[in-house]
């Protein structure tokens, strides 16, 4: 597994990205006139460390003062210990989940090197660095329970986190909660216009109409799991080649396995009839 990060690119006035492997992730950073912030943190202290450093020489005079985790996945999280002296906020639920997580065994990285977030937030907080400012909003549950948006007004970027991914599309794993996101998305696909870059939290920038296309997709597999749920069919196997299905077969039917144990843990009831009919 190696540990490495790309240069930092700009993307619009004051704002930069780089990418952090081995998971691909993106790192942002604004940069105003008194202070700066990172976006994601990668993956462990050293590369948290290095991402700090590379973002403090973009930055120049202007110190680094911020960083925002956008959830508690490793790759965005996991490297904050690699940030002492910095303010790092999150949406409260950060810390529940990172206390699950810290119970897996992650490579490169010892229980005891995740750092809690400087403070946390449930609905919307906002840091002025000078001359600029972000917006951290909670718009619901989707990827986690605790997915933070960034926006950064005036200069159309917004940084959906995992909430949106360019690379391989959306990822769902035990705390993601499949029939919820889309809308969860929608707070964030309103405020987009035209000209807005969306930066997701893998792979290359997306336009708002490739946001909408993956929300759409999102709502398409909400809906083939409760057809699946209700006709008491498995997620495994339902999926077919050349059919209408949007991803491949392996995220597919893991998306939906995931949606599918949610709707049973609801408490919902399977039925083939049309509720309205019963
Ligand atoms: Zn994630």
């Amino acid at each position: 597994m190696t540990f490495e990060l790309g240069p930092f690119t700009a993307i619009a006035d004051r704002v930069f990205i780089a990418r952090a492997e081995p998971a691909s992730v993106t790192i942002g950073l604004l940069v105003g006139e008194e202070s700066a912030v990172v976006i994601d943190t990668g993956s462990s202290p050293t590369q948290g460390a290095a991402i700090l450093a590379a973002a403090q020489e973009q930055a120049g005079s202007v110190p680094v003062r911020h960083a925002v985790i956008t959830h508690a996945h490793a790759d965005h999280y996991f490297g904050l210990g690699g940030l002492p002296g910095v303010s790092s906020v999150a949406h409260r639920g950060l810390v529940a989940a990172a206390r699950a997580a810290e119970e897996q065994a992650k490579p490169g990285v010892a229980p005891t090197e995740l750092v809690e977030p400087s403070r946390t937030f449930s609905l919307a907080t906002t840091i002025d660095l000078g001359a600029c400012y972000v917006e951290i909003v909670h718009f619901g549950r989707g990827h986690t329970d605790h997915d933070v948006v960034v926006l950064v007004p005036g200069r159309g970027v917004v940084f959906a986190g995992d909430l949106l991914e360019s690379e391989g599309g959306p990822w769902a794993g035990e705390d993601t909660w499949p029939t919820e996101w889309p809308q969860t998305l929608d707070g964030m696909l309103g405020i987009l216009n035209k000209a807005s870059v969306v930066v997701p939290g893998h792979g290359p920038l997306m336009s708002r109409e490739d946001a909408f296309a993956q929300r759409a997709e999102l709502a398409w597999y909400g809906g083939k799991a409760e057809e699946l749920y209700d006709a008491r069919t498995p997620a495994r196997g339902a999926w077919r080649e050349g059919a209408e299905w949007p991803w491949p077969q392996a995220q597919s039917e893991a998306f939906l396995e995931v949606a599918m144990r949610r709707l049973a843990a609801s408490g919902r009831r399977p039925s083939r009839s049309l509720r309205l009919l019963t």
